[in-house]
């Protein structure tokens, strides 16, 4: 089954801008066999993380892996993490940790990309595809990933959290930029 992305160039109807609905266990069969869809996408595209509006399916589901290749792009990047399934997830800002802007792209965002400001660190929580409680807390990149997936459940996506004091425009603009902001870490260090 090929499962396509929905974007908000290309979206038939609303599913990326509502509220996600609650999951309840146990999962029926079909939704088993839909996170098992989107887990293998993930994969496939070896993406930070997908949220189930971005396959045209309105529940509170989320998968995401931390990659290793990211410690080479992410200052914050601490460990890997395999592609995990987060089911009704939610999370609280650690307040004291404070904010961390850091370069997003979305899969469902084909024509911009921006600097994010995220709380640096979380406490999440959530359940497994059994129904088990999962909490934890995450931080820096983990903790951009989780907030960023958590808000797709909301229907907020990273056009909405554009700021003027950050930079954000074009794919091609942005990639340029990022890309001269490496090289001149690079340099520095
Ligand atoms: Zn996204």
């Amino acid at each position: 089954m090929n499962l396509p992305i929905v974007t908000l160039e290309n979206q038939t109807n609303n599913v990326l801008l509502e509220l996600a609905q609650d999951v309840t266990f146990p999962l029926s069969t079909e939704m088993n066999a839909m996170i098992d869809q989107m887990r293998k996408k993930l994969e496939e595209l070896q993406a930070a993380g997908l949220a189930a509006p971005q396959v045209g399916y309105p529940y509170k589901i989320i998968v995401y892996q931390v990659l290793e290749i990211a410690k080479d792009f992410r200052l914050d990047w601490y460990a890997a993490l395999p592609p995990t399934v987060l089911i009704n997830p939610s999370f609280e800002p650690i307040i004291d940790a404070g904010f961390t802007d850091d370069w997003e792209s979305c899969l469902s965002v084909e024509t911009q990309m921006g600097k994010i400001r995220r709380y640096t660190s979380i406490r999440f929580q959530g359940f497994d595809i059994d129904g088990n409680k999962v909490e934890g807390q995450a931080n820096g990149y983990h903790a951009r990933i989780l907030q960023h997936e958590i808000d797709h459940l909301k229907g907020c996506l990273i056009p909405h959290l554009f700021r003027d004091d950050l930079p954000f425009g074009s794919i091609e603009e942005m990639k340029k930029m990022r890309q001269e902001e490496i090289e001149k870490r690079k340099g520095a260090s």
